[in-house]
């Protein structure tokens, strides 16, 4: 068989409305926005993948920036490569384009999608093969009122789609916060859980003061409570030994991951494809985790089911997988740019098993959500 070669590769960018508005630390928000890369390998096969972030606030990149990484400089390095040389070829990125890992993420998801599709395998078994078929997933709680969260908390757990649960913290006062919490992990006690995610938006002491009653409250985790570079004071919580401290800002590459295990600075890393620069990168990433007792949960950037599938694929093949994941951004979306959208049934989330990504674009989608502007025109 002639040499696999990468022949082309093209971006969109597409508007994704939400099923109703969601609260963010630092904004409400009413539809997702996605980049959208095909790259096409000279035996014609058509790799997918999608870069996404929470809002240019998480890490300082967007899908505009994505989309300029990609067309301007990561396609012309990638052109003509051989894309079974998978590492190889994202050392190559790193070290022509520094950081912008939401961007490379994209660009991996796309090339894995390609050489599973060519080899007719699932992308976990290019990544060390499935741990387990399905993963607990949590919904995050966001209506914006105590009340509102606690009824559609139980209204989920008893509806066979969430077990678990997940709060947004950071728009009201710390200790506002910390009270509103504690008063719905009590309102939903014996039928569901939460864990508390403030983005990095409170301070050490409104933290320690509240350990106690995170605990007495039955809270399954803290994370991410301090701004991403305070290291030393997720260090202090997680010497606690209350509620298990989980990093998510403070982790995006293997060396993060090596500095907070080295720091004791989390229980828990939450691992996400897009900010650690893509799939192989993440199972990496767990592999310090692994050696150092820390356990993982599978964070989300809020995909469809093009990039949830990839970050399916990374998780379901890691051992370590603890805490279950929060790949709810199907649910979240109000609808879903592929024809075989994953399926989420009774508290858990299905791995894909076709080839590549296992999920099918659906074109009519793509053309209905295309940005305005580029309507008509796929930009190279
Ligand atoms: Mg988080």
């Amino acid at each position: 068989m002639a040499t696999l070669r990468i022949k082309q590769i093209t971006t969109e960018l597409l508007d994704i409305p939400i099923k109703r508005p969601h609260q963010f630390s630092t904004e409400k928000v009413a539809d997702k926005s996605f980049v959208l890369i095909r790259l096409e390998l000279s035996n014609g096969v058509v790799g997918i993948g999608e870069g996404t972030t929470p809002g240019i606030w998480w890490n300082g990149e967007s899908v505009e920036t994505m989309k300029l990484v990609i067309d301007r400089y990561a396609a012309p390095l990638l052109l003509e490569e051989d894309p079974t040389q998978n590492e190889r070829l994202l050392q190559k990125l790193n070290r022509q384009i520094r950081g912008n890992g939401f961007a490379k993420a994209t660009v991996e998801m796309a090339m894995f999608d390609a050489l599973g599709k060519t080899y007719g395998v699932p992308v976990h078994q290019l990544l060390g093969g499935l741990n387990r078929e399905k993963i607990p997933v949590r919904w995050a709680l966001a209506s914006g009122t105590p009340e509102g969260d606690i009824e559609e908390a139980k209204s989920l757990a008893g509806s066979g789609t969430y077990a678990n649960f997940k709060t947004k913290s950071g728009k009201e006062t710390p200790e506002d916060d910390a009270k509103r919490n504690i008063q719905i992990a009590e309102g939903i006690r014996g039928q569901s859980t939460i864990g508390i995610d403030p983005n990095g938006s409170w301070d050490r002491i409104t933290a320690m003061k509240w350990m106690d009653a995170f605990f007495d409250a039955g809270i399954d985790f803290l994370e991410q409570p301090l701004p991403p570079e305070d290291i030393e004071g997720l260090a202090l919580l997680s010497a606690m030994k209350k509620v298990p401290v989980m990093a998510d800002e403070s982790l995006g590459s293997v060396h993060d991951a090596l500095r907070l295990a080295e720091a004791r600075a989390a229980d828990i890393f939450s691992l996400k494809i897009h900010k650690s620069g893509g799939m192989k990168n993440t199972v990496k990433i767990a592999g310090i985790a692994e050696a150092a007792g820390i356990s993982c949960f599978g964070g989300t950037s809020l995909e469809s089911s093009i990039g949830t599938a990839a970050c399916l694929h990374a998780y379901a093949s890691i051992p370590n997988l603890d805490y279950g994941c929060e790949l709810f951004g199907p649910g979240w979306l109000a609808d879903d740019p592929v024809k075989n959208p994953l399926t989420i049934k009774d508290g858990y989330i299905l791995v894909p098993d076709g080839p590549g990504l296992g999920v099918e674009l659906d074109e009519a989608k793509i053309e209905q959500y295309r940005r305005a502007e580029q309507k008509g025109v796929l930009i190279r």
